[in-house]
């Protein structure tokens, strides 16, 4: 009999942490999970799937409009409910839940709900009730956070956004990254009126930064009025809450009326009154637990994996961490993480995809480099006479003719470039991507068709 309750006590019921407790259950391992919040954690409830589904129909806007060109009418002016879209997202949500809460039922994992504490290096407390592990995975996550402005209990973040009662009629949207462009997208597509403001020139800056500048192109033809070099000084309204007219101060003096101010300026690690600190876990400046290539802490028997490592704070990241972890607690083999060539997209409007190096990132790295890149208007937008255009660009080193770089806007970028991260998984070279055959007629094909590099 084993000296300890458990095997593995996972903290967080999110993508990291059921995907470690799901796995390392059906090895054989008795595992226990807390959660004190709903299953399946950020990306469940107030991340990628309810952000998705609000961009779907975001998107309807446009295609109600583009059908004209392709011979439809529509009798009246279509209407929105916003009520009707957050029941019917919640719904699923909650169906999610109920799978997520099957999975680890599946796989004989105990859920406690409930706040976890960790007590020391093998004891979590979880409700006042104790429990003994081997070994402890942290998979808390991440919170978004605030800026330090005057007034900022008058704006939400994205955890708010998801629970609006209504659609906000104007909205300042604080941010130039992945959430900043996703929600001020949404929101446009809806009917808001969207101010987006960010404290730099380009936006997506930690991508190519052709994709950055491209978006926002496109951002402002659809109405987005993007509003650069500035951030938000002060918030005033006479009272907080969704229907107060907040009165946003901009550092660069101008004033902006708005019913939903949104803050999309980053996310913390969730550590705060876990003990981690007390059980002797080092963690970064923002709170991060600070992980070795196992995803062990300082305190061996203490992991951690997802947002709360604060590496790279995807979904799918968290997943293959969680694999890495219970192979090499619980299965045969080592795995090792790579964090290469992780592929990416940005639900904007439109979508962003990217895969590999940025074009500085492979100047930097490789010296000198083949840039292929194109602009169009995709076949779809010319019946509806839709105005958005496309952008591909590959980076290829240019010695040894490898691809180091895919990257697009455009119409289902995300899906597009799934497929060519295995190509680059594979090491494909420029010569292999044009003797692929393209798919005609897609927009996907541009990528094996683009022959003349840029000067
Ligand atoms: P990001 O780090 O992507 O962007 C934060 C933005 O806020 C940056 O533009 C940053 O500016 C700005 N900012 C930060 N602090 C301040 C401040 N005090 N005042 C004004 N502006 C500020 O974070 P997000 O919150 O957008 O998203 C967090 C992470 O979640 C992402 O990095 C991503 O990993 C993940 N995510 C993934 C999604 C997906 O896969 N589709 C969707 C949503 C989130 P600056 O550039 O100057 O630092």
């Amino acid at each position: 009999m084993s000296q300890y309750d458990y095997d593995l006590f996972t903290i967080g019921g999110g993508s990291g942490g059921v995907r470690a407790a799901r796995f390392a259950g059906q090895a054989g391992a008795r595992v226990g999970l807390a959660e004190k919040g709903d299953l399946g954690g950020t990306c469940v409830n107030v991340g990628c799937i309810p952000k998705k589904l609000m961009s779907y129909s975001a998107h309807f806007h446009e295609d109600f409009a583009d059908a004209a060109g392709y011979g439809w009418t529509l009798h009246s002016e279509p209407t929105f409910d916003w009520p009707a879209l957050i029941a019917n997202k919640d719904r699923e949500i909650t169906h999610l839940n109920g799978i997520y809460q099957r999975l680890l039922d599946g796989a004989n994992v105990s859920l406690h709900r409930g706040f976890a504490t960790v007590e020391d290096a093998h004891t979590v407390s979880v409700e006042g009730k104790r429990f003994t592990a081997r070994h402890i995975l942290v998979a808390t996550g991440g919170h978004p956070d605030k800026p330090q402005i005057p007034g900022r209990e008058l704006g939400i973040t994205s955890d708010d956004f998801f629970h609006l009662k209504g659609l906000p009629k104007r909205a300042v949207v604080l941010g130039g990254g992945y959430i900043a462009v996703e929600l001020a997208s949404i929101l446009n597509g809806l009917g808001s009126d969207v101010t987006l403001v960010y404290r730099r020139e380009r936006l997506l800056r930690n991508m190519d930064a052709d994709l950055g500048i491209h978006l926002a192109d496109e951002m402002a033809k659809k109405g987005i009025r993007l509003v650069f070099d500035a951030s938000i000084a002060a918030i005033e309204a006479p009272h907080a809450g969704e229907d107060s007219v907040k009165q946003v101060r901009l550092t660069n003096g101008e004033t902006v009326a708005a019913e939903c101010v949104l803050f999309a300026t980053g996310r913390t690690p969730n550590t705060r009154g876990l003990g981690l600190e007390q059980a002797g876990v080092v963690l970064k400046e923002n709170g991060a637990v600070v992980v070795n290539e196992n995803f062990e802490s300082n305190v061996p028997s203490i992991l951690a994996v997802g947002d709360v490592i604060d590496r790279v704070a995807l979904t799918p990241v968290a997943l293959a961490e969680a694999m890495v972890v219970v192979a090499r607690l619980f299965g045969k083999g080592e795995r090792v993480m790579s964090y290469q060539n992780i592929p990416t997209a940005v639900f904007s409007h439109p979508n962003v995809g990217t895969v590999g190096l940025t074009e500085e990132q492979a100047r930097k790295a490789h010296g000198e480099v083949k840039i292929f890149k194109t602009d169009f208007k995709p076949l779809k937008n010319t019946l509806s006479r839709n105005t958005e255009r496309t952008f591909m660009k590959l980076v290829v080193d240019a010695q040894t003719d490898k691809v180091l770089g895919v990257h697009m806007v455009g119409g289902d970028a995300g899906e597009v470039i799934q497929g060519f991260a295995v190509a680059l998984q594979c090491g494909a070279t420029k010569a292999q991507f044009d003797a692929t055959i393209g798919i005609h007629p897609t927009s996907a094909e541009e990528f094996v068709t683009m022959r003349t590099p840029v000067a």
